[in-house]
């Protein structure tokens, strides 16, 4: 952190660019910023631990307020973590090496809907429920619905590559993102084109979709938008193993039919999560499905699902489970219940794999949490034509904080690594952060020599979130 004289410094000058109300050094505010979802971090606060903190956190409202704070920081070589709604799982938002925290939430406007293209343009700081709103009011999803949808901005979605839970339909946020404006580490201002296609080059707008504010700042986006669709219907059909409901689900997409939702509990997760309300046999797992689109389309979807279903030997159970699950999809994230007192502590790990290793990965993973003492339930969610991801849910109790912490860290080691193994992909929507920044170098190999020129090259003074997605780690 720096010290108060340089401190004060710095706030008379960033005073210059916004006023007083918008400029805190209140230690209530720094706590309160030093942590985000990171079972981790709100595990750690809660047992009485302190973590680094922010030597000042900025609300700017524009653009161009953006640009001049960065030039200071960039100046004074002082690190910048931006902070969208703060609700991501990794520690993205931890400013473990102090500096200026920039909080997005005042860059909440809708700027412009182009009702012909289907398209809006949006400040970045606008939460993620605000914007679904306002679009269903004039007859459109953005088909982003993460269950983080109350709590995270669209520039936190970007920035970590998020995943709603009808991405297998509308796709995830990199699929929904058309155009963005992005301010670099030394102030400088660019855009890429809102446009459904281009062949110009490389990417650009994908460098910055899932930087994780490491490349610079998402201060404005456009997004897809899709009219609401006509009707939406929901099954489930229970299965004896997690291999024939998977077996299902492959064909399904095989014959071409997209659900908006489709997710698979293993027997563990299909007990804990459906047993109290329906009936299916004990040690099964459980299947949900959402159509959306038009009543005569999903007629035919449906029907054919459903058979695929039954003829890899599963038991249909209506729209019970996965209308109840729909109904109920925030209630068990708010308040988050990751942590609880004492040194109990659990995480989730996203992990993504082609189908001809979604099995191996999710034995795998599963078998080496659990020898580390990990209670370990798993759900197959954000399904697509080639593979999908495992969410897996661990929780593990331990009689002291020194043994919550270091066990922990073993569980997410034997996790990763397995998922690494058997050709998996360490996350799917989460993101890396500061949880998974140790494992970045073996999951990306040999690329993440070109990943670290880059941000070398944009970012030669390493401000931007520094020890974020493994770089710019200090000393
Ligand atoms: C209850 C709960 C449910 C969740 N459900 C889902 C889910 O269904 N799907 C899913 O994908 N995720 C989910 N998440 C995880 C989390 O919400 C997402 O990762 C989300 O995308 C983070 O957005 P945020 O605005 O909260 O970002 P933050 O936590 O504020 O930031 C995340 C990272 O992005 C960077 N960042 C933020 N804004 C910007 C910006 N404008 N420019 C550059 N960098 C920026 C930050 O520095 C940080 O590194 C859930 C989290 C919780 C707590």
């Amino acid at each position: 952190m720096l010290d108060n004289k340089t401190r004060m410094k710095l706030f008379k000058r960033i005073t210059k660019i916004l006023s007083n109300e918008h400029v805190t050094m209140h230690e209530t505010d720094q706590i309160l910023n030093a942590h985000d979802a990171w079972p981790l971090s709100e595990a750690k606060i809660r047992s009485g631990e302190v973590l680094p903190l922010a030597d000042l956190i900025v609300f700017p409202e524009s653009v161009d307020e953006v640009s001049k704070i960065l030039v200071i920081a960039n100046e004074l070589k002082l690190p910048i973590v931006p902070v969208g709604g703060g609700a991501g799982t990794c520690g993205g938002t931890l400013p473990i090496y102090g500096g200026i925290q920039l909080d997005l939430k005042r860059m909440n406007k809708i700027i412009e809907i182009d009702h012909k293209s289907m398209l809006v343009r949006v400040q970045a700081g606008v939460i993620g429920i605000d914007l679904e709103e306002e679009v269903n009011r004039l007859g459109y999803t953005t088909g982003h619905t993460p269950t983080s949808l109350r709590a995270s901005n669209i520039g936190g979605f970007i920035a970590t590559r998020s995943g709603g839970s009808m991405s297998s339909l509308y796709g995830k946020i990199e699929d929904l993102t058309l155009g963005l404006q992005v301010v670099l580490p030394n102030g400088s201002i660019i855009e890429t084109k809102a446009i459904p296609r281009h062949s110009v080059g490389p990417d650009l707008r994908q460098l910055f979709i899932g930087s994780e504010g490491t490349l610079g700042i998402i201060t404005e986006a456009t997004m897809k938008l899709f009219p609401l669709p006509e009707d939406r219907r929901f099954r489930s059909v229970s299965f004896p193993d997690v291999h024939s409901g998977l077996e299902a689900i492959r064909k399904i997409f095989r014959v071409g039919i997209l659900p908006s939702v489709v997710r698979l509990y293993d027997p563990e997760d299909a007990a804990f999560s459906f047993s109290m309300h329906f009936e299916f046999e004990e040690g099964h797992c459980m299947l949900l499905l959402a159509f959306d689109g038009a009543s005569k389309k999903i007629d035919i979807d449906e029907k054919q699902a459903v058979r695929i279903c039954l003829e890899e030997g599963g038991t249909d159970h209506g729209e019970g489970p996965s209308k109840r699950w729909w109904e109920h999809r925030y209630d068990m994230y708010y308040p988050t219940r990751l942590t609880t007192a004492g040194f109990a502590i659990g995480d989730t790990i996203d992990i993504v794999a082609t189908y001809d290793k979604l099995e191996s990965v999710y034995y795998a993973m599963k078998d080496a949490m659990e020898a580390e003492d990990a209670v370990v339930m798993s759900h197959f969610s954000h399904m697509y034509q080639n593979g999908g991801s495992i969410y897996m849910i661990f929780f593990t109790s331990q009689p002291d904080a020194e043994t919550a912490w270091a066990t922990y860290k073993k569980i997410w080691d034997a996790g990763v690594y397995a998922c690494h193994r058997e050709g998996g992909t360490m996350s799917h929507q989460h993101g890396v952060g500061l949880s998974r920044s140790t494992y970045t170098e073996d999951e990306l190999g040999s690329s993440f020599g070109v990943l670290k020129k880059i941000k070398e090259v944009l970012d030669p003074n390493c401000i931007m979130n520094p020890g974020k997605l493994g770089l710019g780690v200090r000393k």
